[in-house]
Formats: structure tokens, sequence, C-alpha cells
């Protein structure tokens, strides 16, 4: 296939074992409504939304829970009918309690949907609203409000809009389903995009470790030349927004810049999908598809779930886990964040529950830096790791900032390549947030 020949990509990056034959080949499963749910009010980046309900509310099935509160923000959407049990600090997959809205759940399924929208008819103020109102957040991992990212500054002149469709982390199987199962949903969501931003160019990028969703997707786009297919070479991290841009136009993404400086806006194939559904069948963001993968669960499954589903109601659903399972991941390997307590929910941008084993996880002790520079070489941003870890350990937090530090898109790429088993990018992503504490202070001085 001329397709895959003479491949784009960047450079730096690894290649991790794939993992994805685990659920690659397993269709999306509707998970049934548990007997409760937990809905935090913080699923997305900017202030949390603020509660409309009280203890004791009845709600139906797409009723408005809590409001945006500010312009970075979203409302949230009861994902099942039932009762309000209480509002309350709780468990969160991030690793620090939010408060949330917890739901006893029952059978009435009333729900309350928007008006569907002509998908030929409708305008880009139409699509950006409804966005809004749908409460839709980018499903790549940083949740951040997705109609903030439809109405870019008026000074950039963005040029295309890409789908990211690498899914470059190991197990993670969600957006190749999508792309498989739904292709020409994912297509029109593209289109919808592109219509609410003015442009008239389109792209997917996709890993060439997905060739059937290569062929599906230029199949569906053969009566629309505005957009194309683009295959890339399978490594991570392919999918970070300044590497799928490098690799589809060629253009760099300065430090501190976003893709739209690079005439670029990049959005999620889940996002796409989230788009299509409130505007074409009226539905605001109600579930989360997520890959539910690894040696320690028992069925590995594509699911799709209410939000506010909890981590142990899935992991029941998917038959449990094995003896010799160490550990719980949500997310991605790379990325995701390891998990204490299994009663912390499923938000909107969660991508994959992962229940690993032993020999799936780095359990090597850590030694002393051996000065290979590994860590270096494998840095997609060109930044120094090893450097930056210790000049956090040292508090040298004014040196890092001058080596870039707030830079680091916490990737993992070096902390995975480490021969010395060093938490590199833990110690960055410390130093960054001590290093944006200190600039926020300078700011208010
Ligand atoms: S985590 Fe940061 S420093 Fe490490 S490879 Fe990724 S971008 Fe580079
Ligand atoms: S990869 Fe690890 S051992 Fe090698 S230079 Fe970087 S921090 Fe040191």
């Amino acid at each position: 296939m001329a397709i895959l020949k003479n491949l784009k990509t960047f450079k730096g990056g690894i290649h991790p074992a794939e993992q994805k034959a685990l659920t690659e080949e397993n269709a999306f499963e509707i998970m049934p409504t548990p007997q409760q749910i937990i809905v935090p009010l913080s699923q997305h980046l900017g202030k949390p939304a603020k509660p409309l309900v009280k203890k004791g509310s009845e709600v139906k099935t797409g009723d408005i829970l809590a409001e945006q509160d500010g312009f970075i923000s979203c409302p949230i959407h009861s994902s099942a009918s039932g009762k309000v049990l209480k509002i309350s600090t709780d468990s969160n997959v991030s690793g620090f309690p939010k408060d949330a809205i917890i739901i006893q759940t029952n059978d009435m399924n009333e729900s309350l949907f928007l008006p569907p929208l002509d998908f030929d008819k409708v305008t880009s103020e139409e699509i950006i609203e409804r966005v809004k109102v749908a409460g839709i957040v980018g499903q790549g991992g940083a949740a951040f409000p997705t109609y903030v990212k439809l109405t870019p500054p008026k000074d950039k002149q963005v040029e295309v809009v890409i789908l990211n469709g690498c899914e470059c982390e190991p197990y993670l199987t969600r957006d190749y389903r999508y792309m498989v199962e739904r292709t020409e949903d994912v297509v029109n969501g593209l289109r919808l995009i592109m219509k609410a931003l003015g442009i008239k160019k389109g792209a997917i990028g996709i890993e060439n470790n997905k060739p059937e969703a290569i062929k599906k997707l230029n199949d569906a786009v053969k009566n629309f030349p505005e957009i194309t297919i683009e295959a890339l070479k399978t490594k991570y991290p392919q999918g970070a927004e300044k590497m799928l841009i490098k690799a589809v136009t060629g253009k760099e993404v300065a430090p501190g810049k976003l893709p739209f400086d690079a005439g670029a806006a990049i959005q999620n194939i889940g996002t796409a999908i989230a788009i299509y559904d409130a505007v074409v069948k009226g539905e605001p963001q109600l579930t989360a598809a997520l890959t539910v993968s690894g040696k320690g669960i028992k069925n590995p499954k594509n699911l799709i779930v209410k939000i506010g589903t909890t981590i142990s109601d899935i992991i029941e659903y998917c038959g449990g886990i094995t003896e010799d399972a160490v550990k719980i991941v949500v997310g991605g390997p790379m990325m995701g964040v390891a998990q204490y307590d299994f009663s912390a929910p499923v938000m909107k941008a969660t991508s994959g529950i992962l229940v690993l084993t032993s020999d799936e996880v780095n359990s090597h002790e850590q030694t002393a830096c051996l000065r290979c520079g590994m860590c270096v070489d494998v840095c997609p941003l060109n930044l120094t790791p090893t450097r930056l870890a210790r000049l956090t350990q040292l508090e040298k937090l004014e040196e890092a900032e001058e080596l870039g530090i707030t830079v680091c898109m916490e990737c993992g790429t070096c902390t995975y390549t480490c021969p010395a088993s060093i938490p590199l990018v833990q110690w960055i992503r410390l130093g960054k947030q001590s290093v944006q504490t200190l600039q926020r202070a300078r700011q208010s001085a």
C-alpha cells in the first residue's frame, strides 16, 4: 500500500512493547448502568462546575447536574437517571480527592437529550454552542474544554485540522475501535470540526500498526479530497501534539507555543465522535469509551461506560483480577496514574484501566546515574532529563527553568529508557510544578 511507504515521524522517541493484541479485536461492549455513580465536578481543565442539584434531587439521564463556571470550565450532565444521595469529596482517578455528586441510579432510563441538528445545515456557531452545552472535553488526556479549542484567537491563521489517531500508548485500543467500528462518524466528526473552525483542510494521523483503520478511513474519505489519511511511523510519543504536527505538516511548534501557532488544530478521535453524537444525536457527554487491559484482568475488553462508574465496578464486570496482578493504572502505562483506591470513578477523558502483573511493570532497583545519555537521546523535545531531575532534587529551580523544564510534556520516554531506573519524569513533574508556582509568584509580585 503506497500510504505505508516513506512514513513520517519525529526525532527521538521509543518503541515500547505494543501489547495491543489483548483487546484490539474486541468490539466495544456497553456496560450496564451500575447501582451508584460518582460524578466529579471537575472532569476538565479549568474551574470545577457549579452544582445545580442537591441531596434528594431526582435526575434524568442528560440532566445538567452542574453548570459551567467561567470561560475555561464545562457543564456536567447525569449519565443515568436516579436520585442524588449526596455531594461530597470523593476519591478521584487523578489521585487527589475531588468534589463529586453521588447518584443512586434507577431503572427508569428517562433521558433528556438536546434537539438533534441537521448535519448539512448546521452553522459554525451552532456547532461550537452545541459542543459547549454538551460539556465535551478533549479525549486525548488533558480534558481541555473543546469549545475553547474551537474558538482560536482571531490573529491565528489555522490551516489544517489534524485528528490524532495515533493511540501510541501501549495497550490502549479505544481509538482504534472507534476508527474501525464508527469510521464514517469519525470522518463526519472531523468535517464538523473543520466547519466550526472554518478550515478547508483536514488530516487524520494514524500509526502504521493499525492497517485496518488506515484502509477503512481511506475508503471513507474517497469523496472528500480535502481530507487526507496520514500513515505515521509507530513510535512513542507519536500522538503528542507537537510530534503529530511535525510528522503531518513538517512544522515545528516552538517551545511555549501552541498548535495554533504552527497553523494546526488538533483533536482526538474520541472528541470527533463526541462532537458528532452531540450535533447529530443531541447527546451530551455522558459516557467514556475505554480499554480495560493488562495480563492482570481476567477478561480484557473495550467498553462504553457511564461517566461516574467506579474502577471496582468495571473490574468486576471484566471478571475480576488475576492472583498475580500487582498494579492498576488509569490511562496508558506511559502517562497514566497508578491507583490506590478502586472506588474512584471514570471521568469524561478516561481512556483506559490497566491491571498489570509483575512481568509488565518495571520492578528493577534504582541505581546511580550511569551517565549513558540515553534519556537525552530519546527526549523528543531535546531536553536534558537527567539534568532537570538532578536540578529538581537540588532545588535549583531557576537553573531548571532556564533549561526548559516547563516545556516537558511528561511523556515518560526518558524514564522508560533509563537503565538506572531513575524516576526521571516524576522528578521533572515535581520540578515543573515548583517552577510554575515560582513564575506565578513573580507575576503577582
Ligand atoms: S518526560 Fe519530558 S524530559 Fe522526559 S522525554 Fe518526555 S518531554 Fe523529554
Ligand atoms: S538514561 Fe538514566 S542513567 Fe542514563 S544518563 Fe539518563 S538518567 Fe543517567
